[in-house]
């Protein structure tokens, strides 16, 4: 099986305002890939277009085409969501346009910081960040800005102030 080093941990939004791992994997078999391109899903409470807010749902951790917690991309977990670094980069995706929910920025909170321990020199970027990114503002909120708080080991709490989340009623009816 072919490895090689993980340098990279994207961060991408759905570009949609609810959904599961089911929904995105469905979406991305519709354009020809082997399916779903992320190794992971961070859920937002909204299941679906037309469905009530569901806490159970919100900050729900699915995984994706394949993670195993090392510091390797192993064939199986080469997935599809930054060019030219997928071989290098596992890709978690959080549902949602521009507005995340406090669940969700904790659950990636604490996925990166087991990522940051198996591997220290790995790269917590925003796709935007990337240089293949091509104009792409994904996942739409300031990923530098959240790196830091990783970073400097700050405490959950504070998210919520520093990242101007709204509350999950505030997410339905989100206009882009
Ligand atoms: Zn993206």
């Amino acid at each position: 099986m072919m490895s090689y080093k993980m340098e990279y941990l994207v961060v991408h939004c759905s570009d949609s305002n609810w959904g599961t791992r089911k929904d995105i994997n469905n979406w991305h078999l519709a354009r020809g890939w082997k399916g779903i391109g992320y190794n992971a899903v961070i859920c937002n409470g909204y299941k679906t277009s037309k469905s009530q807010y569901d806490k159970k749902l919100d900050g729900l951790f699915e995984e994706g085409r394949s993670l195993d917690f090392n510091d390797y991309v192993d064939s199986d977990e080469k997935a599809a969501h930054v060019l030219n670094y997928n071989h290098k980069a596992i890709g978690i995706c959080l549902i949602g346009r521009k507005l995340f929910t406090l669940k969700q920025y904790t659950v990636l909170y604490n996925f990166c910081k087991v990522f940051k321990a198996i591997n220290p020199k790995i790269k917590i970027v925003g796709h935007y960040e990337m240089s293949t990114a091509n104009g792409k503002t994904c996942p739409n909120f300031d990923v530098s800005k959240f790196r830091e708080l990783i970073e400097e080991d700050m405490y959950i709490a504070t998210l919520q102030g520093t990242m101007g989340i709204k509350l999950p009623v505030q997410l339905h009816g989100e206009t882009v």
